[in-house]
């Protein structure tokens, strides 16, 4: 690990830290409530260039490193699970593969625009009848002229209501299972592509959540990303990279509720608290090495899946444990409706879902240790 890269990450960290203070901590028991992260917060995020993170200034980004987006999305979700979620989709899952396999053009049209905050961006793979499964995508895409057009249901999917962009996973024909998947970049607005529904959730309230309809959108020939049949690949390689930066959002969680405890125990002491709290300081602590990890290993162009599933799956369960602790702690204040450990425990609970569950961490996990990357002591 280079000390520059530690350090920008620390910078990175401070400064969240006094903006989420500031401008999220203060309202986010209304965003939870209302189910809306404010349009004037998004636009603060965008003045403050979160949504430029880890994209190169060449493109009107800020630059920064995997370490550098861990911190801030750690920093952003112990204010608002809502809020760092909506930028870790943004960058993570639309911005970071449009970079990794977009054209100049489509670079210029779509990261320059995503780097500013001009709308932020989707990713859409889930539909209602393929989730973790991703080779059971029904949505179609067909050739018209030189260009294709799309129908189908996506479900699920973050940030399409302000989305200026979203990411499509279309497939040419079911019977070719992955390799008839493509990708395509869908402007927000185009014509044909309309959000059916938003849907309510347990937890991370604020993080807008659809289903997305695509009613025989028109894209040009530019509007595939990468080439054709590579859909899956752009898919899991955006995935995997997401995987680090929604285990620091579930760090970050974490960490809140690990706070929140210590409050409560300040408040009515007890030995039985602080056995609770010890266990939770180490979930919190082993989690927080493995995020390090897997963005150490992603800067440094290691492999890092195994890291990236670790870390996920270690942070989302620390965040459900502690969270959890935190509601036997707090007592009956806890089940109330709005009391910070009933909303951190909601907000955790969501984590072992999102971005491949833990069974799909498993199995990766499991995949990658015996035939991909075997590995010995650390
Ligand atoms: C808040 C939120 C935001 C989301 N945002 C997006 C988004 O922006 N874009 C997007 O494309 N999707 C998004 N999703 C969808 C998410 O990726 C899926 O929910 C997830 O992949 C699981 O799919 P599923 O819900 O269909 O569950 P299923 O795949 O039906 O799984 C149901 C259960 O079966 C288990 N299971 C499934 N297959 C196996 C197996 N082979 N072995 C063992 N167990 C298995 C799962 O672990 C799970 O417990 C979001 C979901 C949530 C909750």
């Amino acid at each position: 690990m280079t000390s520059s890269g530690a350090a920008s990450a620390d910078l990175w960290r401070a400064k969240t830290r006094a903006f989420v203070d500031r401008e999220v901590r203060p309202i986010a028991p209304a965003i939870d409530r209302n189910d809306r992260v404010p349009d004037s917060l998004l636009r603060r995020l965008a003045e403050e260039r979160f949504f430029g993170l880890g994209i190169p200034p060449e493109w009107d980004g800020v630059g920064g490193d995997a370490r550098s987006l861990a911190a801030v999305l750690e920093e952003l979700s112990a204010g608002s699970a809502a809020v760092a979620v909506t930028v870790a989709v943004h960058l993570s899952v639309c911005a970071a593969p449009i970079l990794t396999w977009g054209t100049d053009a489509q670079k210029t049209r779509f990261v320059r625009a995503l780097a500013r905050g001009d709308g932020v961006g989707a990713f859409g793979l889930s539909e209602p009848d393929a989730g973790s499964d991703t080779a059971r995508i029904s949505t179609r895409y067909s050739t018209d002229g030189d260009g294709f057009v799309l129908r189908g249901t996506k479900m699920f999917i973050s940030n399409a209501v302000t989305a200026g962009v979203v990411l499509v996973f279309a497939t040419k024909d079911p019977a070719l299972g992955h390799a008839g998947i493509s990708a395509f970049i869908v402007p927000g607005g185009t014509e044909g592509f309309r959000v059916a529904q938003r849907l309510e959730k347990l937890g991370l309230r604020g993080s807008e959540t659809t289903e997305l309809v695509l009613d025989g959108v028109r894209l040009p020939p530019e509007g595939m990303l990468g080439p054709e049949g590579s859909g899956l690949k752009v898919a899991l390689g955006a995935l995997a990279g997401g995987r680090v930066g929604i285990a620091a959002c579930a760090l970050g969680v974490a960490r809140s509720a690990f706070e929140e405890m210590q409050r409560a125990i300040a408040r009515d002491d007890a030995e039985w608290k602080r056995a609770r709290l010890a266990r939770a300081y180490v979930e919190w602590t082993s989690a927080a090495a493995l995020v390090r990890a897997a963005a150490e290993r992603k800067d440094a162009g290691l492999p890092f899946v195994t890291d990236a599933s670790s870390a996920k799956l270690a942070a989302s369960r620390a965040a459900v444990s502690i969270a959890s602790a935190g509601l036997d702690v707090a007592g009956a204040e806890g089940a109330r409706a709005g009391s910070a450990a009933e909303r951190l425990f909601r907000d955790a609970r969501v984590f072992p879902i999102v971005e491949g569950t833990t069974e799909i961490q498993e199995l990766i996990l499991g995949r990658q240790l015996l035939d991909a990357e075997p590995r010995g002591n650390p």
